[in-house]
């Protein structure tokens, strides 16, 4: 015998069914015919829908990559293409920030990081630094370079004859690897694609890539850093060499003046002349 609603009763399972639509569970009722239909519960037994709570606004969604060994060549940007005009660089290169925002494309977004490290310096620099990642007082601060290994960098661009306010300055990461461990490949690949983006309007003459993390990302390559370093290379179509980084500096000072020679390289590309050092 066939049910007979009531305009009340029809309503009701018209809401009963929207939110069983809603929540997915509508097919799960197909297929029910006439014959059967008596096994269907009195839609006054039915329970009450419950409420669909106030929609609350999720947290973007972590975008997790798989653990990986790959190892990515950087993405080509065509320095023929029009360049970015000096003047709208620092707004190009604050819009790339803002398009960042508060990240969360790698596994360092929740390994601790306390500030996102972008970069810092000039946006028309003609030597732009790469290093690995930040520290913990970059982490800090929000800004790359500014502990001890920071410091010895300041010299190191001083010596070149230079500021640092006219050199730009970046690392792989751009968050803090916990314990200051190396960039897993898949953090590095994805993040690299932000630094390729801010090469790409900066536009440097040189890059100096500070260390094996900086070069094997910056090249493509994981050969040694004996192998890469003494030579012009070529990344993203602009010239960039290899040496020592800060940090390695600090713990083993003889090799200040292998740094010395390649920073050398770097001033003879740049028609840099060493300040002259004051009598005393
Ligand atoms: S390291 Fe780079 S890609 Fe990973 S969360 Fe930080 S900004 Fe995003």
């Amino acid at each position: 015998m066939k049910t007979v609603l009531s305009p009340e009763q029809r309503q009701q399972l018209a809401t009963v069914l929207t939110y069983c639509r809603e929540m997915g569970g509508v097919d799960f009722y197909r297929g029910i015919d006439d014959a059967h239909a008596s096994i269907v519960e009195p839609i006054s037994s039915l329970p009450e829908p419950t409420p669909i709570p106030n929609p609350v606004i999720a947290e973007p969604l972590p975008i997790m990559p798989p653990k990986s060994s790959l190892l990515v060549a950087p993405a080509a940007i065509d320095f023929s293409s029009p360049a970015i005009a000096p003047a709208a660089r620092a707004a190009a290169l604050e819009a790339l920030r803002q398009e960042i925002g508060d990240c969360t494309r790698c596994q360092l977004a929740f390994e601790g990081r306390n500030k996102i490290v972008f970069g810092d310096g000039d946006p028309n620099a003609e030597l732009l630094f790469v290093g690995e990642g930040p520290g913990a007082d970059e982490d800090m601060q929000g800004v790359p370079f500014v502990g001890r290994a920071g410091q010895l960098l300041n010299n190191m661009i001083a010596a070149m004859g230079l500021d640092r306010k006219r050199v730009y300055i970046a690392n792989i990461v751009k968050c803090r690897p916990p314990k200051n461990r190396v960039p897993e490949p898949a953090e590095a690949n994805i993040c690299t694609q932000f630094l390729f983006q801010q090469i790409g309007v900066v536009r440097p003459k040189l890059i100096v890539a500070l260390g094996s993390t900086a070069a094997t990302y910056l090249l493509g390559s994981k050969a040694a850093l004996s192998v890469l370093r003494g030579k012009m290379h070529d990344c993203m179509g602009t010239r960039l060499i290899v040496t020592y980084h800060p940090a390695y500096l600090l713990r083993d000072p003889r090799q200040k003046a292998e740094t010395w020679k390649d920073l050398q390289l770097a001033m003879k590309y740049l028609n840099l002349t060493p300040p002259k050092r004051s009598e005393s």
